[in-house]
């Protein structure tokens, strides 16, 4: 059930790791968050190796005893192949950064994510799944809220914020519904026309 008055300070779409930390950073500090989140978790997701720069971010949101309490993969360093399968000498983060930091984790995301949105409600975010934002609200030129459907019910209803955080992952809500998008100049691609360039120039066995 959604709170009767429908008034957040904020609102955060989408419950991946970037919504679920940025919604945990803000209750923490004492501020009425929302996540609507179309999706119910555990849901498949790719983006499993994590780096040693996530670090800071899980310790800031009460993360971290739980990752080093996981059955998750401990990552000390990578190391690349090439197409002709040679091998890239080893990059170990300790030697880069000698620190607690330079062990991270190889995820399942299904469970990270989990994890990372239930500890948002832990900490007192406000989480509904199974709810997609439709559209947000404007007052003039600033963005004051989100029009957003619960799963199962007939008509979505208007919910109100101070600040409205787009955490929609690739389905860039915000920045599709104003037009934002930048593409890169230096490399001229989209990840659309990089991934059919690469296509038409595979090699094919014989
Ligand atoms: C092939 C591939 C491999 C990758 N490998 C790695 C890797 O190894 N390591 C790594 O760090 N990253 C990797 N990434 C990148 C990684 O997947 C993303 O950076 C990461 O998932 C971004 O997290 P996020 O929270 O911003 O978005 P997401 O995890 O995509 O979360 C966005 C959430 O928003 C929800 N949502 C979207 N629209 C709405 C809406 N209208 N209403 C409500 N909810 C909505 C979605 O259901 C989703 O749960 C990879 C990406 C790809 C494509």
């Amino acid at each position: 059930m959604i709170h009767a008055n429908n008034r957040y300070d904020a609102i955060v779409i989408g419950g991946g790791p970037s919504g679920s930390a940025t919604a945990t950073i803000l209750a923490r500090r004492g501020y009425r968050v929302a996540i609507f989140e179309r999706d119910h978790f555990p849901r498949f997701h790719v983006g499993e190796s994590l780096i040693p720069f996530c670090y800071p971010v899980l310790e800031k949101i009460g993360m971290l005893p739980k990752m080093q309490a996981s059955h998750f993969t401990k990552k000390y360093g990578v190391q690349f192949i090439n197409e002709q399968g040679k091998l890239s000498e080893p990059f170990r983060f300790s030697q880069y950064d000698p620190h607690e930091r330079s062990q991270t984790w190889q995820v399942l995301r299904s469970e990270f994510d989990k994890m990372m949105i239930d500890n948002a409600r832990e900490n007192g975010v406000e989480v509904y799944e199974g709810t997609r934002v439709l559209d947000c609200l404007q007052d003039g030129d600033r963005i004051v809220g989100v029009k957003a459907k619960l799963e199962g019910s007939d008509e979505a209803c208007d919910y109100h914020a101070q600040v409205v955080i787009d955490a929609s992952g690739q389905s860039s809500m915000l920045i599709d519904r104003f037009e934002l998008r930048q593409w890169d100049t230096e490399y001229g691609l989209t990840g659309r026309e990089l991934i059919e360039s690469l296509d038409s120039t595979r090699v094919e066995p014989s």
